[in-house]
This record gives structure tokens, sequence and C-alpha cells, in this order.
């Protein structure tokens, strides 16, 4: 077994095990592998063992690793960066879901860039559920109105809402993962957005238990990035 074929094997059984204890449905939690400066070859590794969903955070970097693979063809792209509306075109192009939108404008621009190339995506609303000013999303207060932009347009498929924690600490890192689910329960619940993107390396046990139905997992499988 390759390095990250362990790992991922690893995060898999991590995943299982906090859905067992949590009393969640088995197979309800999906794992994105997060790629963001590693190369195309360890997608390659992550690939043949089975993962098909994974993340990249700068448009530029997704565009290229999704030309250079562009021979798997069942694999599913995932944009989790900050996007800008200048980036935009790049990942209207290349991406299956878009977890980062913030704003109204930026939901403008995906849908004159996915009409343009006749694509549509699936999207989640990034939400700063703690308030730090150094995190990106839009601030809860704004949410309703982003909601209803990414609903306005054919192009995006509103699925649900995504937040990066504190990682401060446990107490803190919680308080985030249950601010997401009661903003998903204030506007429309799952039947409205039924995916809640939380949960990295340090934190999918927690996230698991607060609800996430996709984690985002880097570090855990394929190393320190230097
Ligand atoms: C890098 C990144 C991850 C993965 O983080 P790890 O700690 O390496 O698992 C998840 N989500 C976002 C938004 C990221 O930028």
């Amino acid at each position: 077994m390759s390095d990250i074929e362990q790992r991922l094997a690893n995060v898999r059984a991590r995943i299982e095990a906090a859905v067992r204890s949590s009393g969640r449905v088995a197979g309800t939690v999906k794992l994105l592998a997060v790629t963001k400066s590693k190369p195309a070859n360890d997608i390659r590794e992550a690939y043949a063992a089975g993962q098909r969903a994974f993340g990249e955070n700068y448009a530029q970097e997704l565009e290229q690793k999704a030309a250079e693979l562009a021979d798997l063809d069942d694999i599913e792209w995932h944009f989790i960066g900050h996007l800008q509306t200048n980036k935009a075109k790049v990942v209207a192009r290349v991406a299956h879901v878009v977890h980062t939108v913030d704003k109204p404008d930026l939901v403008r621009e995906l849908h004159k860039r996915l009409t343009a190339y006749g694509r549509t995506m699936r999207a989640l609303a990034e939400v700063n559920v703690s308030g730090e000013s150094q995190k990106h999303g839009a601030n809860p207060d704004d949410l309703a109105v982003l909601l209803s932009a990414v609903e306005s347009v054919q192009t995006l498929t509103l699925r649900g809402l995504m937040t990066v924690a504190p990682a401060d600490d446990d107490v803190a890192t919680m308080r985030a993962f249950e601010g997401l689910v009661a903003l998903r329960d204030t506007h429309g619940g799952p039947a409205r957005l039924p995916e809640l993107s939380m949960g990295m390396s340090d934190d999918l046990e927690l996230a698991i238990e607060a609800g996430s139905t996709l984690v985002r997992v880097g570090t855990a499988i394929f190393g320190e990035r230097s």
C-alpha cells in the first residue's frame, strides 16, 4: 500500500467511526480530498484508491490539474478557496461544485460564465459563522439574500452551507459547527440545504458529530503542505 492509500484508508475509518459514534446513518458523510499545493500524481494515487471528489483552493491550480488529469473522466472537482469575481471564469469552466459563494455579485458572475460555457454547477454558500475578521464567507445576516440569489439563477443548484471553524480549541470549533447547523435550520432546513461542508483533518470528528455531510481533508491524506 502506498502512503496515500494507507492514509486515505485511515481517514475513511475515522469518518466511519465518527458516524457510528454519533448515531448517524452509515454513508451520510462524504470525503472531499483537498489537494492544494500537491502534485497531480498524488491525485492519481488517491484516485487509484477509489477517491473521486477532490478540492482545490486556487483557480489557476485547479485549471492546471484538471487539464493534467483530463483522462480521469469521472473525477469531481470542488472549488473550496476564496473566489474573487475575476477568477469565476476559470472555476465556471472546470469545477462541478463550488463551496465558497459568498456574495450576490459572485453569483451573477458565475451565472454569466456558466451560461457562456453551457454548464451548470452545484453551489454552497460560505458563511463566516465565528465572525473572525480574517475569515471569508458571508455574514449570517446577509445569508437570506445570498441564498435567494443562488436560487434565482438556472446555472447554479443550491446544495447547502460551508464554513471553516476557528482552530483555537474544541469549544470554539464546535460552536462554529453548531452555528452553521442553526443557520441551516433557520433558512429552510435540510430540504433546502441538504449539504453541510464542515470539518477538516483536525476537527472532522467534531464536525460529523454536529451534522457535517461533507468533510474536506488535506493534511491527513497527503501530508503537510510545504
Ligand atoms: C486546506 C483546506 C482544507 C484542508 O485542511 P487540512 O487541515 O489540510 O485537512 C479544508 N478546507 C479548506 C477551505 C481549506 O482551505
